[in-house]
């Protein structure tokens, strides 16, 4: 296929926001690609050339792909820059530049959609010394050979900002509509479902396209690809949870930490993947070390929750210390040694190179206890099987006072597989929000507010809410919320901000946060919320736990109740919510009942 009928089709998929209009064009895009050019295409409509769990990146900034267009099209890049501030798009300037041309300026052969795949990638690929030219010549020259709807689409591939708007599952429904034959439905299950363990539309679509929906059997778990994860239901309390499992179920801590997919080769390499499968090995290099010394058989890909702990007594610490060596790239080490973390395994989804998804849990339990070490950076995920709700009781406070979120109940029943990519009841979880361990409900102030949306958009629909600081007599943030107001109350609040409006953030006001309004601090609401966690960008409490964090309150709700008989001094200060946020974290069994 020319790459102008892909360009085409994307300048078209572009232009259209329903999703069934989109999956029809795209449905139409893929029929006429033959099996190498597969691949490429669905890498391309999704912006990428390779898989997004291999993070294979153009790095082709703003400047470069300026200067390759300049090259190409024979302008002055100062010129160029203001059309792409004008037009505020260096794909319309591309677009523009390229139209001013005569239109075989190469005298090139037309650009096909694998060799510009195929060039694309060779960016990719060039590293070291020289290599910023090295990069601007090969997209000059693409550039050259390319119509202006080519270019436009070139340039906005190359810049990272496709805009297409095609979600993978759209996609998937397209291959859906030619590969299903009489049984379409059908067949997007087959094909969902070989996605979750392969991750790889592109695999998808090549296998496909080689041997129908048949071929898909070839796809299996295997090392240094990641398989989507099997996500949890929630039931409200634990005798819901066994009314869905049955007589007998495993209760695991729920730990609250990184969830890690590990895979360890049988030459000890070790991949590290997240939930979101981001490639995580090299921020996690102390767990990576620890891991191929920790089984007696390999390869093997297991599944676990990466904790923060304290070696020493193996206390676990809180979720905010892990997020501090999440996304780094420098300090690596040193970050290892500041935050020790603790892998607690609760899966094993291949053991020697046999896939064991299609195994019950109870099964590939005991595996993972029969291939594991435990040791001091490695340990399994504390288990108990339980059959009555008092037992399973004692264990979810068990784990509280342990400091983890809740427990994930886990079916031992014989269709207990893992299902990649599904969120079933197989796995329930149930956390410490859903009873209301936070049993104190907060007051705090309204120092601004938000413009509602859609049906809210005559009044304010969310507000910034804050502590009072008694010390240094300010009002510093702990949320914004948005949740558990009527029409009455938005009506109601609407009509007394407008009133107590100032042109700017008041003095006493501490936060990072610019709301639409700014309001004297004057009016108390009752909240509601899961916990209060450390967070970097509220201000309430700043420092007083940790430097550099302040609390805030997560999932905060209105109870309803607004608090008049209250001044805004008189709204629960900085100091009670540490007392709060120190009470709920470990001491939750030493809690005395009111
Ligand atoms: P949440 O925000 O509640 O963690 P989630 O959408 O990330 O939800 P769910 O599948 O709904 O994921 O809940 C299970 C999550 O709990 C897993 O993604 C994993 O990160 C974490 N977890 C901690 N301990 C366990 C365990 N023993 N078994 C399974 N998952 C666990």
């Amino acid at each position: 296929m020319r790459y102008l009928e892909f360009a085409e089709a994307c300048e078209q998929i572009s232009e259209i926001s329903k999703r069934l209009e989109i999956r029809a064009k795209l449905s139409e895009l893929l029929r006429q690609l033959n099996r190498e050019e597969m691949p490429a295409a669905l890498y391309m409509l999704q912006g990428q050339l390779r898989p997004e769990y291999e993070g294979v990146e153009l790095g082709a900034g703003d400047a470069l792909v300026l200067k390759a267009l300049a090259l190409a099209t024979v302008s002055e890049e100062t010129a160029l820059k203001q059309r792409v501030v004008a037009l505020g798009d260096m794909g319309e300037a591309a677009f523009e530049a390229r139209s001013k041309m005569s239109t075989e300026p190469t005298g090139k052969p037309a650009l096909s959609i694998l060799g510009t795949y195929e060039a694309l990638s060779a960016i990719t690929r060039i590293s070291g010394e020289g290599s910023q030219e090295s990069k601007i010549k090969v997209m000059a020259d693409l550039l050259a050979q390319a119509s202006p709807i080519e270019a436009k689409h070139l340039v906005r591939f190359l810049l990272g900002k496709l805009r297409l708007g095609v979600k993978e599952m759209t996609l998937l429904d397209a291959l859906a509509d030619i590969h299903g034959g009489t049984d379409p439905k059908a067949a997007r299950i087959a094909i969902e479902e070989a996605f979750n363990v392969s991750s790889d539309l592109g695999e998808i679509g090549s296998l496909l396209s080689q041997g129908g929906l048949s071929a898909l059997q070839r796809v299996s778990i295997r090392w240094g690809k990641p398989i989507r994860p099997m996500l949890a239901e929630r039931e409200r309390s634990l005798a819901d949870v066994f009314e869905r499992m049955g007589k007998e179920m495993a209760l695991e801590y729920k730990y609250d930490g990184l969830r890690v997919q590990a895979h360890v080769s049988a030459d000890r390499s070790v991949k590290l993947f997240s939930r979101r499968l981001e490639d995580l090995s090299a921020q996690f290099p102390d767990v990576a070390k620890a891991l191929p010394d920790a089984f007696r058989e390999l390869p093997v890909i297991v599944e676990g929750e990466c904790v923060p702990v304290d070696l020493e007594t193996g206390e676990l610490r809180p979720f905010q210390d892990i997020s501090r060596r999440r996304g780094r790239k420098y300090d690596l080490e040193r970050m290892a040694e500041e935050v020790p973390v603790r892998l607690f395994l609760f899966d094993l989804l291949m053991r020697g190179e046999v896939s064991l998804l299609n195994t019950p849990y109870p099964e590939r339990r005991t595996a993972l206890e029969t291939v594991t070490k435990r040791g001091e950076r490695i340990d399994f995920a504390t288990r108990e099987v339980v059959s009555d709700v008092p037992s399973a009781e004692a264990f979810f406070q068990r784990a509280l006072s342990d400091g983890c979120e809740g427990v994930v109940a886990k079916s031992l029943s014989a269709e207990s597989r893992y299902k990649a990519g599904g969120r079933g009841f197989l796995w329930i979880k149930y956390k410490r929000e859903y009873t209301t361990e936070l049993g104190d409900t907060i007051d705090a102030v309204i120092v601004g507010a938000y413009r509602g949306r859609g049906k809210r958009s005559q009044w304010y629909g969310a507000f910034l809410m804050a502590l009072y600081d008694p010390d240094r007599e300010c009002f510093s943030t702990l949320c914004k919320v948005g949740t558990g107001f009527d029409e009455a109350a938005l009506a109601r609040l609407t009509e007394q901000l407008d009133r107590i409006a100032v042109p700017q953030k008041p003095a006493s006001v501490e936060t990072t946060f610019t709301p639409d309004l700014w309001v004297d601090p004057q009016i108390v609401l009752e909240l509601r919320g899961a916990e209060l966690s450390l967070s970097p960008v509220h201000s309430a409490a700043s420092g007083l736990i940790r430097e550099g964090y302040g609390l805030a309150l997560r999932f905060p709700r209105f109870t309803g109740k607004f608090r008049e008989d209250k001044g805004a001094a008189d709204a629960n200060t900085v100091r009670e919510a540490v007392g709060f946020y120190n009470r709920q974290v470990r001491h939750v069994e030493a809690e005395p009942k009111p």
